[in-house]
């Protein structure tokens, strides 16, 4: 596979994996009393993340207590379990 073929192959392979996100919100504290302030809901009850393209790295929850955004990768491979995620369930 040329290089640019590989880049797209990727790109697509990315894409599909974003793609399995249920937008609960769980993993950024969507049910909890101190969620993430990039948290947005819509009025279907799905969530979205506010600032995705720079979310990784230090971040702050309404209270402002500050805490590291990391990779739904990274949150799964921590031991984190939310029902219904689609990632933490294919790790299982
Ligand atoms: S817990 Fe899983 S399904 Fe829910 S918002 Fe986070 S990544 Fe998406
Ligand atoms: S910055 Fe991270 S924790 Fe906050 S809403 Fe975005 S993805 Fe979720």
């Amino acid at each position: 596979m040329e290089e640019r073929e590989y880049e797209k192959f990727l790109a697509q392979r990315e894409s599909e994996y974003e793609a399995l996100c249920r937008r609960c919100g769980e993993c950024c504290g969507a049910s909890g009393e101190d969620p993430c302030s990039n948290l947005v809901g819509d009025r279907h009850g799905r969530y979205f993340c506010k600032s995705y393209s720079t979310r990784h790295g230090i971040q702050r929850t309404i209270s402002g207590r500050t805490f590291m955004c990391v990779s739904i990768r990274d949150v799964i491979r921590s031991g984190a379990y939310y029902h219904g995620c689609p990632y933490g369930e294919a790790a299982r």
